[in-house]
């Protein structure tokens, strides 16, 4: 092995390794399944229905990167989704469990079925994932995943009370995930996002991103490669990190 080759393998300290990123083909995900891929992971993209947007991401991934549609809310698809990773890969070393979906409104007046799915998709497709998961990184003894929580889950926002909900949850998720996994090499960490540039975001009203603004020190929204290089950190170099979570919000929850 030449020098050069040592050099360019200890930039992508993920080569070899596989990643499956939920919600890996937009926003947040899309930027996480770059900045993996080009840690050298190969990236099991996951999405739910837009197909067109995963080919997108795919085109910029690194060879062997492939698309997964499945909707993680649902047990029994997100089972056969990680068995067949499993089976394709090998292994599955990094869990991204980014895809998630936002409905609000004041409390009072939030649909059930709106409340079911932003907490079925955020924090109980968390459960899915990791269950299935978890036993594959026991048997290899190594595992990293990544939870996308919000700084809405820690500081709450009006109209937002099943996503605050949701994504508190996730942050006592993972301290009890990394409690028991710890032993089997698998460290399990949350991001808290503040205010992002990505559809999701892109339907707030100009006076509420104001606002958001005012309050956030740094004075501007983030980007998704600025969240993607923290779950780069926690999946390439947090080797002794566990149960934490990183909150990248520019200030805003200070
Ligand atoms: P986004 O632009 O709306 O993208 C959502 C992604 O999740 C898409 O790939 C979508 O797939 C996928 N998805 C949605 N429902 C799914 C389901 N049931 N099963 C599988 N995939 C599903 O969202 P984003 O803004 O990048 O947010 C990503 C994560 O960061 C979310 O968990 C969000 O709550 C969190 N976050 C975002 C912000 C922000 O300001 N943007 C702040 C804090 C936290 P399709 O394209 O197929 O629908």
């Amino acid at each position: 092995m030449t020098a050069a080759t040592t050099q360019a393998d200890a930039l992508r300290p993920l080569l070899g390794r596989t990643a499956l990123v939920t919600g890996g083909s937009r926003g947040i995900g899309a930027a996480i399944s770059r900045e993996l891929s080009d840690a050298g992971a190969q990236i099991a993209v996951n999405f739910h229905t837009n197909h067109e947007a995963a080919a997108l991401v795919l085109a910029d991934l690194r060879q062997g990167s492939s698309p997964w549609p499945a909707d993680v809310a649902d047990a029994d698809a997100v089972e056969a989704m990680v068995a067949a990773v499993l089976e394709r890969y090998g292994s599955l070393d990094v869990l991204v469990i980014n895809a998630g979906i936002w409905r609000g409104g004041a409390v009072d007046r939030l649909a059930p079925e709106d409340w079911s799915l932003v907490v079925d998709t955020s924090l109980t497709g968390a459960y899915h994932l990791v269950r299935a998961a978890l036993p594959a990184m026991k048997r290899k003894g190594f595992g990293r995943v990544i939870v996308l929580s919000s700084v809405v889950g820690l500081v709450g926002h009006p109209g937002d009370s099943a996503y605050a909900a949701a994504k508190a949850g996730l942050l006592g998720f993972v301290k009890a995930v990394a409690k028991e996994t710890g032993r089997d090499g698998i460290t399990v960490n949350a991001i808290a996002p503040g205010f992002v540039e990505t559809e999701m975001t892109a339907e707030v009203p100009e006076r509420g991103r104001e606002r958001m603004m005012a309050r956030t020190p740094l004075r501007r929204p983030g980007t998704p490669e600025e969240i993607a290089s923290a779950a780069r950190f926690l999946a390439c170099d947090a080797s002794y990190v566990t149960g934490h979570t990183l909150v990248v919000d520019g200030g805003y929850s200070l």
